[in-house]
């Protein structure tokens, strides 16, 4: 998606009104002279590409820009006052338990807000009807998680009713609910601040997202994702060694990526140990001289030895769909293209009487639910520190990231409204033809 088809009033940020309180003290000694403080005005450019900058300029448009994200001298609500609410919903991720430390310690610290509820087991936790308390969370109790992956308050799929959830955070009294998730996520916080602002309730919903695919539109990373592909990198040098270990090893290893390859292509370039990378990007064939086959046999030949990086929702055309299978918040299940893989390479060797010793890894389990690496770690903070800014400061429907190296305040809608995707004509692309060698197509 271009950036050109964004314009300047689809990244305004609603604010739940005027700002009347002081930000607490010892912020204001921070930045006594004045600097320091982000005002709703500070934005920078969407877009730093001179031509379509020009084009917009030349149309008479304005160019789309995005507000920064930081501390308000005034903020919204009156933290003595204010009860924030955290959940997690989607999928592991390295780096929540990050989140729900900083969103707490900063809430609690820096703004001295004493009720801090974690709702459990995702939206779930918002529908009365699974009976799930939420947890009075206290710095203690989070201050430890981050040794830990996964999540501390546990997380659930499944579509939950709108009205319902509004209902039990008004039962709860929660004015800023903070919601750590992916694009699914992201559009149910987007329900929920519809229907808040329908109501004028004043309950601000603010979204940290996370996706560890590395595909959320407009940022230029998401947490947990560089943890992920460091963690990808173990699995992959183990496929490396164990194929080099055997006449003819194989080494396949399946690694996250529905619908985005960024996991696959970073890892194959941080090893440098694999020969083919398979993304949902790029289509291939298995058969046929330019196939996948074909040219898995000539890489044995000449070097006796291969590792093959698939991303999950890599050749999905391939694979015969036994039947639409839907997970229960609805997204598709893709069909195994590892166990697929694995199977026809097997079977094309068999038929040609060739031998091969093939070891297939699916890490993906173990990689999502490890603690977050230290880079992460600072990232997380970050990104938990701006979402309680943003959130004390009465901003709503809004989600916090990094886009060309500053932390900003995006629309959850415009965030959820595509995905990115490795281009297969860019240059992540071409430096993963590059270093791994295989032939730049393997379509007939
Ligand atoms: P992941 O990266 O793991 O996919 P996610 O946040 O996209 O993370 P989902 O299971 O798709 O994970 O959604 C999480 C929660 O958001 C679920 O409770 C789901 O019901 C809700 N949700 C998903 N899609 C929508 C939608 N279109 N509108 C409202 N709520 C949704
Ligand atoms: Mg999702």
């Amino acid at each position: 998606m271009s950036h050109s088809t964004i314009s300047l009033e689809e990244l305004v940020i609603t604010n739940l009104g005027e700002k009347k309180f002081p930000s607490p003290g010892w912020q204001r000694n921070f930045s006594a002279d004045g600097t320091g403080w982000h005002t709703d005005g500070d934005r920078i450019l969407l877009c730093d590409h001179t031509a379509e900058l020009e084009a917009s300029l030349a149309k008479g448009e304005p160019l789309p820009s995005i507000e920064l994200a930081g501390p308000r001298k005034e903020i919204f609500f009156n933290p003595t006052q204010t009860c924030v609410a955290i959940v997690t919903c989607g999928g592991l991720c390295p780096g929540l338990n990050d989140v729900i430390r900083t969103i707490v310690m900063q809430s609690y610290y820096a703004y001295g807000v004493r009720r801090i509820l974690g709702i459990q087991y995702g939206y779930e936790g918002l529908d009365p009807a699974y009976g799930h308390r939420p947890l009075e969370l206290t710095p203690e109790m989070v201050m430890n998680l981050p040794y830990f992956g996964g999540t501390f308050l546990g997380s659930s799929r499944g579509r939950k009713d709108t009205k319902v959830m509004v209902n039990r955070l008004e039962a709860l009294g929660v004015n800023i609910l903070f919601v750590i998730g992916g694009d699914g996520s992201q559009r149910g916080a987007t329900d929920l601040f519809e229907e808040c602002q329908l109501r004028g309730n004043g309950i601000s919903i603010i979204g940290v997202p996370k996706t560890i695919d590395n595909d959320l539109m407009f940022m230029d990373r998401s947490f947990g994702y560089q943890t992920a592909f460091a963690a990808a990198c173990h699995a992959v040098t183990g496929a490396h060694a164990e194929a080099r270990g055997a006449r003819n090893g194989i080494g396949l290893v399946k690694l996250m990526g529905r619908d985005s390859g960024f996991i696959a292509c970073s890892a194959a370039l941080a090893t440098g140990e694999v020969n083919f990378v398979l993304i949902p990007e790029v289509d291939f064939d298995l058969e046929g001289e330019q196939g996948l086959l074909a040219a898995l046999d000539r890489r044995l030949e000449q070097r006796g030895h291969a590792v093959i990086v698939v991303a999950e929702g890599a050749g999905q055309d391939l694979v015969p769909a036994s039947q639409a299978r839907l997970d229960a918040s609805g997204n598709k299940l893709h069909e195994d293209i590892g166990v697929f893989l694995r199977d026809r390479i097997n079977g094309y060797f068999k038929s040609q009487d060739k031998e091969v010793t093939l070891k297939y890894i699916d890490p993906s389990y173990t990689i999502r639910s490890v603690p977050a690496a230290p880079e992460d770690r600072v990232f997380c903070l970050n990104l938990a520190r701006h979402a309680v800014h943003a959130g004390m400061a009465g901003k709503t429907g809004m989600v916090v990231a990094r886009w060309h190296q500053r932390f900003v305040h995006l629309p959850m809608k415009v965030v959820t409204r595509g995905r990115r995707k490795v281009d297969p004509h860019g240059d992540l692309w071409r430096s993963v033809v590059e270093a791994t060698g295989q032939p730049a197509v393997m379509k007939g």
